[in-house]
């Protein structure tokens, strides 16, 4: 479903993506960890060309990701992102903010979007609260509406950023768990998180990187018990 070969990413003279190679299989759930500044946010941020790369390829679906054009903002569509800040729309309604997309830019019409984004709200736990404005939402309630936001678009993938590292502790497991239930699903997801509950539970495949590449890639169960790098075993020594 996804598909990254031989990526190059530099910024001037930084290498922070170095010959990246890895397939995400439909419905597969990986979670990718690392220390800062390892290359993380810049791997999900090529994926649907909010980077531009500088040599290799990524294909969504087995279609090419073009670098610009018509046909980049409709492959971006089968991409969904989630980041840390939750960047929804200030002015506009929760419901508002989960229909915008789809009318937007799939030209879908008001009555269908609507019907779509309280299916989605609902599935999130939101949908009572589909009148008021962001601000008036917690930070996890806010986390969930942009979840739905993303998946309002129908994608066939959902790249997560650290979508639980500005949140509350208590906060945490309500996202986390729709971001279970989303796996579970079958939903294709790559995950940047530092939370190793969700690692262990919900991840097929756990990637390691390090100063820009790819220096793990196994099941949680090998990765976390058996890590066999250096880099990665100093990690988990500092987080577990
Ligand atoms: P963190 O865990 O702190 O989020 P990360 O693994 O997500 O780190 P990236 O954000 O991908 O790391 O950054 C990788 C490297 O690229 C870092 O050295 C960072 O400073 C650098 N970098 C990221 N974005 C830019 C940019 N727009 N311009 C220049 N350098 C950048
Ligand atoms: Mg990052």
């Amino acid at each position: 479903m996804i598909r990254m070969a031989a990526v190059d990413k530099h910024f001037g003279e930084l290498h922070v993506l170095k010959d990246i190679n890895l397939e995400v299989a439909a419905g597969q759930v990986v979670v990718v960890l690392g220390p800062s500044g390892s290359g993380k946010s810049t791997l999900c941020r090529t994926i649907n060309r909010l980077e531009p790369i500088d040599g290799g390829e990524i294909a969504i679906d087995g279609k090419a990701l073009p670098a610009e054009g018509k046909a980049l903002a409709g492959l971006r569509a089968d991409v969904g992102m989630v980041f840390q800040s939750f960047n929804l729309f200030a002015h506009k309604t929760i419901l508002e903010n989960v229909m915008l997309a789809p009318t937007k830019v799939r030209r879908q019409n008001k009555a269908e979007a609507e019907k779509n984004a309280m299916r989605l709200l609902e599935r999130v736990g939101i949908a009572n609260q589909k009148d008021k404005y962001p601000a008036q939402l917690s930070g996890g309630q806010q986390q969930r509406v942009a979840i739905a936001r993303a998946l309002a678009m129908g994608p066939k993938v959902m790249l997560f950023d650290e979508p639980t590292s500005a949140l509350d502790p208590e906060m945490v497991n309500e996202v986390l768990d729709v971001m279970t239930t989303l796996a579970k699903e079958g939903m294709t997801m790559l995950v940047v998180t530092h939370e190793m509950g969700f690692a262990r539970r919900a991840a097929h495949r756990v990637i390691f990187m390090a100063d820009g590449e790819i220096v793990e890639d196994a099941t949680p169960d090998d990765f976390f018990t058996n890590p066999t790098s250096d880099r990665a075993k100093d990690f988990l020594g500092k987080i577990l």
